[in-house]
Formats: C-alpha cells, structure tokens, sequence
C-alpha cells in the first residue's frame, strides 16, 4: 500500500484522549470538509474519501455527545472508482450544538492557531486526514495539506509555524497547498501528529538514503583521486623514459633516480606511497618536488632531441 495510506491509516486510529483536542481535530474535519445543510440547518456533515477516517470522526463526535443523533452514508461514484463517505449530525439542535462548539474552536486567536500546543496537533491531524498526503521517502520528501479556502490555508501552514517548523505555500489549480519538503521536518511534524510506524518508516528510509548518499560521495571522491594519480603517473612514466632513452637514468642526481625507479617500480602508486617507499621517506609534497624536477629535465631534453 502506498506510505501516504498507510500513513493516514495510522493516523484515523489515533484518538486524543483530552476533550480539547478532540474539538481541535473535529474543528479541522469540520473546516477542511465539512458542511451545515438543510433549509433548516439540520444537517452537519463531515465528508471524507475513506471509511477509517469516517470512523474516526463518528467516535471523536460519539464521545464528545454521547447521545447525538448521527447517520452514516456512503455514495459510490458511477464508475465506482471514488466514494465519498459522510458522517451526518441529525437535527438542528444537535447539529447547531456542535457548530457551534467547533466554532468557538477555530476562532482562537486572531490567526486562528489553537491556542493550546496540543490541541494544534490535534487539529494538524485532522487537516492532514482531510486534504494531506506524502510522497513515499524512497522518491522525494514532500507532505502537503491542500483547501480550497484560503483562510484555512493560512490558519493549517501558521499552526505548522506555532510547533517550531517550516512550510511553505502555494497554488495549484485553484486550491491552496501548505507543503513541507525537508526530510527532518516532515518527521517531527509525523511524530506531534502521532504517526509513530509512518515516523519509523520515514527515518528507516532517510537513513539509508543518507548512507548511500554518503557512499556514492566517498566512492566519486575516490575515483577522482584515482585518476589523478594515474594520470600523473603515466605522464612521469614518460618523462622518465624519455630521459633514460636520452642519456640514461644514471645521469640523474641521486635523488631523482630514486623516485624514478620507485615510479617505474609502483606506476600506480601515489605521491605518499612512494614517498612512504624511499629512504629515508620523504614527505608527499618533496616526492612531487622531485617529479616535478624530473618534468623540467625532460621538457629540456624534448627540445633538444628532434626525435621527441
Ligand atoms: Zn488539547
């Protein structure tokens, strides 16, 4: 099943135990997809996709009014692909009760963010259950929680900012889309929410694509080292040659032969390893000193034989 459905799911099981937070949670089903109907306004719907989350929604309202009057319907779209869920308050006083409970919920504040930190959790919750998803962690990080209302949008990414984490905001096609796409933010904001087998998922993978990022690095980084080395050791091979060829190693300072041999000895070795070789050792940079005397040598024989 895709992360972001197991993800929901996880959450749909998830109720708040403080009655604080269950309004905050409602509040958000309510704003994000919730409806008063009827001539009369003795309708309250709640509407949702999935069937976990419609049961979600009849517990939080069953426990907070023990005795509302509710129905719980389910339409199939004709090609039966899509269902749309709703769980109904009855009646218009019990309807106009939790309206207006919810209510009073979302005007807290002059943004709107629930003031207490817990019932913000709740209520990211229950918009994340009514328009969020997330990508799976293997392709990219990105969670989201779009609505068409644009005061909802700000009130979701302002909640978001109130717990110490970063969102963004954008449009798309005519919705409003509160986003996050760093992979430790999405985390913590799966932890407040209580996503806790989402979290551990989310972190495996972020681990290992962490690991292997840093593999791929060192492994490039290394390879680049390689063919440092092979190239300058095939040009000093040359030069080497070139002046045996000439007037012979032994016209070499010491010194200079000796790195020399080492060179023709060890083609592949680095700088350090020959270094590493001689006696006494000479430090990297004194071997490429000696390389590089070996180079002018060359260059001056090059241009006094025509053959080269
Ligand atoms: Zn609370």
């Amino acid at each position: 099943m895709a992360f972001s459905d197991d993800t929901r799911q996880e959450l749909a099981r998830v109720i708040p135990s403080a009655r604080c937070c269950r309004v905050a949670e409602l509040s958000a089903f309510y704003e994000l997809s919730g409806f008063l109907l009827g001539k009369h306004n003795q309708f309250l719907d709640f509407n949702t996709p999935s069937p976990f989350v419609a049961r979600k929604i009849l517990l939080l309202l069953k426990g907070l009014y023990p005795d509302l009057p509710t129905q719980v319907l389910m339409v199939r779209s004709r090609s039966r692909r899509s269902q749309v869920c709703t769980v109904r308050v009855l009646g218009r006083v019990p309807a106009g009760q939790v309206y207006q409970e919810l209510k009073d919920q979302s005007v807290t504040g002059e943004t709107g963010v629930p003031r207490r930190k817990c019932c913000r959790r709740a209520y990211l919750r229950g918009a994340f259950l009514s328009g969020g998803s997330i990508t799976n962690p293997e392709r990219t990080y990105h969670l989201e929680i779009s609505t068409e209302q644009s005061r909802i949008a700000h009130k979701i990414l302002e909640t978001i900012i109130s717990l110490g984490l970063e969102a963004g905001m954008t449009q798309r096609k005519g919705s409003l889309v509160v986003y996050m796409k760093d992979g430790g933010q999405i985390a913590n904001l799966l932890s407040l929410m209580g996503a806790h087998s989402a979290l551990l998922q989310f972190e495996n993978v972020r681990v290992m694509k962490e690991m292997r990022n840093q593999v791929n690095r060192l492994v490039n980084c290394e390879t680049a080292n390689v063919d440092k080395t092979v190239k300058a050791a095939l040009v000093q091979l040359e030069d080497i040659d070139l002046i045996d060829s000439v007037i012979g190693l032994e016209e070499l300072p010491p010194k200079l032969r000796e790195v020399a041999r080492l060179r023709r000895e060890y083609p592949y070795a680095s700088l350090q390893e020959i270094g590493e070789l001689m006696t006494p050792k000479m430090s990297k940079s004194g071997v490429n000193y000696r390389f590089r005397q070996i180079r002018e040598k060359a260059r001056q024989l090059d241009k006094l034989d025509p053959k080269y």
